[in-house]
């Protein structure tokens, strides 16, 4: 018999307990037995055990070394690869090089929840979908439409590559320990590459960070270093709008006259 897990605050481990919880996770997944997937941060094995009850193969990514020995303990590695490490720096298109996409499912430590987002997205092309339990206010943010206060880079930079939907919320007694937080259930689908129109993905990173640096300040103050008047005129942008203001459309619109305007010099 294994001693319990005392859990690790700095991994972020709240553990799923809440067996219907669990099961109402799992047929929102809706896993097939050929589906290529990886679990991040299987912990205890809460998801794990009944997702790799309904699929040939499972891979599983966990930085607790005490976890990976239990997980090594109780399953053989020909239904279950443990890969080692952070998540933060796992190579997940690898997994899916050979062309067949990639789903990804996890209870996410929250704590590196904004990287891990931002880091997935990298890998977007060999993705088929995500499906993640995220602390409900991240979710809020990812979701947030224009206009509203939730809306803010994290939600234009994932909306920019992801079609994206909350499914239902989480409450904290599902978990072992209990976090302080709601969650929720959100699953992104990758947009087709011919949606995603940017120029210059960084360059468009670069704007939408600038203009939600200071939300209170109009675009004329938070662009000030990278729009003149006349590129107000010739994007037809109103400079007295607030970053909040803009729909994804309308920054990639800026970043991709930005990048033409800089081509031409
Ligand atoms: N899936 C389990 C469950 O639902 O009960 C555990 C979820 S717990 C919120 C997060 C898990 O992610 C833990 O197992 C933790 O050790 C793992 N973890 C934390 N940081 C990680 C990282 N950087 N890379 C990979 N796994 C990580």
């Amino acid at each position: 018999m294994n001693a319990p897990h005392l859990a690790r605050k700095r991994f972020g481990q709240n553990f799923l307990s809440d067996p219907n919880i669990i099961r109402k996770i799992i047929e929102a997944i809706r896993p097939a037995p050929d589906d290529r997937m990886v679990e991040i941060g299987p912990g205890l094995g809460a998801m794990t055990e009944p997702l790799m009850a309904r699929l040939d193969h499972l891979h599983v990514v966990e930085i607790d070394r005490d976890l990976i020995a239990r997980l090594k303990a109780a399953h053989a590695p020909d239904t279950l690869t443990i890969h080692e490490g952070d998540a933060l720096k796992f190579d997940f298109a690898a997994l899916a090089a050979d062309g067949r996409p990639l789903r990804v499912v996890g209870n996410l430590p929250y704590n590196i929840s904004t990287p891990l987002l931002f880091h997935l997205a990298d890998s977007a092309e060999r993705v088929k979908d995500m499906t993640f339990m995220l602390q409900k206010e991240v979710v809020m943010r990812m979701v947030a439409a224009p206009g509203t206060e939730d809306y803010g880079r994290l939600s234009v930079m994932l909306q920019y590559r992801f079609a994206m939907a909350r499914l239902f919320d989480v409450p904290p007694g599902a978990f072992r320990p209990a976090p302080k937080v709601m969650s929720s259930i959100v699953r992104m689908v990758p947009r087709p590459l011919a949606e995603c129109t940017a120029i210059d993905e960084a360059l468009l990173g670069r704007i939408v960070t600038a203009a939600f640096g200071q939300r209170r300040k109009t675009l004329r103050n938070t662009l000030r270093d990278i729009l003149s008047d006349p590129d107000f005129v010739a994007l037809g942008l109103d400079p007295g709008l607030r970053g909040e203001a803009l729909d994804v459309a309308a920054f990639v619109r800026i970043a991709n006259h930005v990048a033409a305007r800089d081509a031409q010099i």
